[in-house]
């Protein structure tokens, strides 16, 4: 499996550490050192600038010795770690806070000119320091005439220094906040990251047909969610699958009886072996399996039309209790054949229901068909409709061979007939059922079923009762 996502996250956070680094060591750094000179600088000047205007002025008045001096300068140089001097307009050092200068020696081409507008200067002091110095002036003045200058020095190392002490708490900041980074990419990986990758799995396996995976992601977050979204998914797509198998080997088997019989007796009739004086009865027979595959043909259209949800409801309001004694009385001849009342039990006069008509009479066709082809020779079946709220119940109660208990919830299944009842219907598809589930879920109504194995079975489903303005 591709893993670019978590590489992507560790290159950036790699890239994060990396930049992170790198603007520290060049700009805040750069940054640090500029704003350390300014300081230093100012702060130099300030000082040179008050030495200048006490110290250094006193003794060109004569009211302080050059040693008086030369002792306050020590001690304020090794205060600011500066080298501290007293300069004469012609470049001699009159005093200096360091021995590494000698009074009275000369600064060759000493020229303060070269400051320009500026009253500081980085380099190495015409010459007289060996390395890089950060030198800031102040001028002596006395009645306006500029008797010298007090220079203040100080090594640009020593800058270089402090800006690298303020780096490294930079540094260490940089690595706490890194740290914390990988805290947070840790996280992001049980969080976030494992459970996609259990996710994508998954779905794979779901692509490939396979939905036994389970995604083990039980967090009370929109990962735990998303996760049992899928899992919902995939049984339900299992389940799909499995009922097309279902559906597909039913539908094979249910055509293939037939016209393997079909077939062979055909075949018995064409080379001989059914003489002529038999032929009828094997005619007869390929008749009843040939309406057998008509009506399993017919039946699959049907539910197909349900199935697509496709099928248009033509909703009108009809008595029901007239609708079912016009089927009831289409069922006479078979009633006849096996001595079979129906009892009609219906309330008042009309009951005007409001639903598709002729779905409902299919209905009705079904559920009558059902109970006369398991119930006993000379029993009776009773229709009943009663009314309750907004609703009207209409019961068909059998007492025929009853549906076993483990078979209850199979019997609105496609193709589901029970064992107890293939002995008795050689031409049943199985479908009838399924159908008025259909019928009955797309009117948003109810159907069920009480039944005890061979006592018998009553089915009850409900209809809405038509609004009173409208009835007829
Ligand atoms: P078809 O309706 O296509 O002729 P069928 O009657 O076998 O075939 P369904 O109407 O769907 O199919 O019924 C499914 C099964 O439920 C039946 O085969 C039978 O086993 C059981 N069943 C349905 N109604 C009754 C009933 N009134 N008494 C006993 N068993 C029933
Ligand atoms: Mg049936």
């Amino acid at each position: 499996m591709k893993r670019t996502l978590y590489l992507k996250l560790l290159l950036g956070y790699v890239l994060f550490g990396l930049l992170g680094f790198l603007t520290v060591s060049t700009l805040t750094s750069h940054l640090t050192l500029n704003y350390i000179e300014r300081q230093t600088i100012a702060g130099l000047y300030r000082e040179s600038n008050l030495l200048a205007g006490s110290y250094a002025s006193n003794y060109y008045r004569g009211t302080m010795t050059l040693e008086d001096i030369k002792l306050q300068f020590e001690s304020i140089a090794s205060y600011l770690d500066t080298d501290i001097w007293v300069v004469g307009n012609n470049g001699k050092i009159l005093i200096s806070s360091s021995p590494d200068f000698a009074a009275d020696s000369l600064i060759e081409q000493f020229d303060i000119s070269s400051f320009g507008t500026k009253y500081y200067q980085k380099g190495t002091f015409f010459n007289m320091f060996p390395e890089k110095t950060l030198s800031v002036f102040s001028p002596i003045t006395i009645e306006y005439k500029v008797r010298g200058y007090v220079f203040i020095h100080k090594p640009a190392a020593d800058l270089v220094s402090f800006k690298d002490g303020l780096l490294n708490i930079s540094y260490t900041t940089l690595a706490i906040i890194f740290l914390c980074a990988f805290i947070v990419l840790v996280l992001f990986t049980f969080i976030v990251y494992l459970p996609i990758r259990k996710m994508t799995r998954a779905v794979k396996d779901y692509s490939e047909g396979n939905f036994d995976t389970k995604i083990d992601v039980h967090t009370n977050d929109e990962m735990g969610y998303l996760a049992g979204s899928i899992n919902y998914m995939a049984t339900e797509l299992s389940t799909l699958e499995e009922d097309q198998r279902k559906f597909i080997a039913n539908v094979s088997h249910d055509f293939r009886s037939p016209l393997t019989s079909i077939k062979g007796y055909i075949e018995a009739i064409l080379d001989g072996t059914i003489p002529h004086e038999f032929q009828d009865k094997y005619l007869n027979i390929i008749l009843f399996e040939t309406e057998r595959l008509n009506k399993l043909t017919q039946s699959m259209l049907e539910l197909n039309k349900y199935g697509a949800k496709g099928s248009m409801m033509d909703i009108s309001d009809f008595d029901i209790n007239q609708t079912i004694k016009k089927v009831a009385q289409s069922f006479e001849g078979t009633c006849k054949d096996k001595k079979i009342l129906f009892e009609l039990i219906l309330t008042g006069q009309t009951c005007i229901v409001s639903a598709d008509m002729s779905k409902i009479q299919q209905v009705l066709y079904n559920l009558i068909d059902n109970a006369i082809k398991f119930s006993h020779p000379e029993s009776s079946i009773t229709i009943e409709t009663t009314e309750k709220n907004d609703k009207v119940f209409v019961s068909v109660k059998d007492s025929g061979i009853g549906i076993p208990k483990d078979s209850i919830n199979k019997i609105w299944e496609r193709f589901y007939k029970t064992d107890l009842s293939r002995g008795k219907d050689k031409r049943g598809t199985g479908l009838g059922l399924a159908i008025v589930k259909e019928i009955i879920s797309s009117h948003n109504e109810n159907i069920n079923v009480i039944s005890t194995e061979g006592v018998g079975t009553e089915f009850i489903f409900t209809l809405p009762m038509a609004r009173k303005e409208n009835a007829l």
